[in-house]
């Protein structure tokens, strides 16, 4: 069966004290009450990764991850973060191609390809980001957008390699706006993801892949949206900012 897993995207948030605050508050909060098998992750910035993952060895159920990583692996690349070093700390996840970083830094398909590669060389567990704007719901092409974003960043791996991956569908038009896609909406394009995986991979494959939603879920509408059989838990931005509201939305 596949994993439900609720992640924490901290994005460009917190000051050194303040997120290790935040993360102990998870960490105390998880362990008292969280009972559901689910898979919490904190995706802090890369400042406060060693801590958090420290942080993180109080409990069973919380795991730490990076929001971003190179396609290098080691060299003359001012200001880059390699695989290597993410592992190093402790860490086991890395979010990757967010559309932050797809839109602010131009991120491509193909560059991502090399790092769900490299993430997974590493034993890092990426999370793949895909998701399409606002204009391209409109104009009825999305589940076509997202799907091209899975076949040139994850179509070229193994069916062993696609089981390690967790994918994350983002509407862009949703994060961060309070507006959240409809369960009707999440559901029908986390399936039509899954059936794309199919295709490929083989349906028994493509049923062990944890694919999560992500754009303002919050404590009051995670429950319907985690409710959908092809929803398998959340990335979560500004909620995963306060402990109380993001453990609410794991449990
Ligand atoms: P949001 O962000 O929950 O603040 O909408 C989600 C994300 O970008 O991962």
């Amino acid at each position: 069966m596949r994993k439900k897993i609720v992640a924490g995207n901290w994005k460009m948030n917190k000051n050194f004290s303040d997120g290790l605050t935040l993360a102990s508050e998870v960490v105390n909060i998880v362990n008292d009450e969280l009972n559901d098998d689910v898979i919490v992750i904190m995706c802090s910035p890369f400042i406060h990764l060693a801590q958090v993952a420290k942080n993180a060895q109080e409990s069973d159920k919380v795991f730490v991850g990076a929001q971003n990583m190179s396609e290098h692996t080691a060299g003359a690349y001012t200001g880059d973060i390699s695989a290597e070093m993410i592992k190093s700390v402790g860490a086991e996840y890395v979010i990757l191609g967010h559309s932050e970083r797809r839109e602010y830094h131009n991120e491509t398909n193909d560059q991502l390809a090399k790092r769900v590669d490299l993430a997974l060389e590493m034993g890092l567990t990426p999370i793949f980001c895909c998701g399409e704007s606002l204009e391209i719901r409109e104009s009825g092409k999305e589940v076509s957008y997202v799907c091209n974003q899975l076949t040139e960043s994850l179509f070229h791996l193994t069916e062993d390699e696609i089981q390690k991956v967790v994918i994350a569908y983002e509407p862009i038009w949703a994060i961060g706006t309070g507006k959240t896609a409809s369960s009707q909406q999440a559901q029908d394009m986390h399936k039509s993801m899954r059936d794309f995986l199919a295709g490929q991979f083989g349906q028994e494959v493509a049923d062990e892949v944890s694919i999560l939603y992500g754009g303002s879920a919050k404590p009051d509408n995670a429950k319907e949206l985690f409710a959908q059989p092809d929803v398998d838990g959340g990335l979560i931005g500004g909620a995963s900012l306060k402990a109380r509201d993001f453990v609410e939305i794991a449990k």
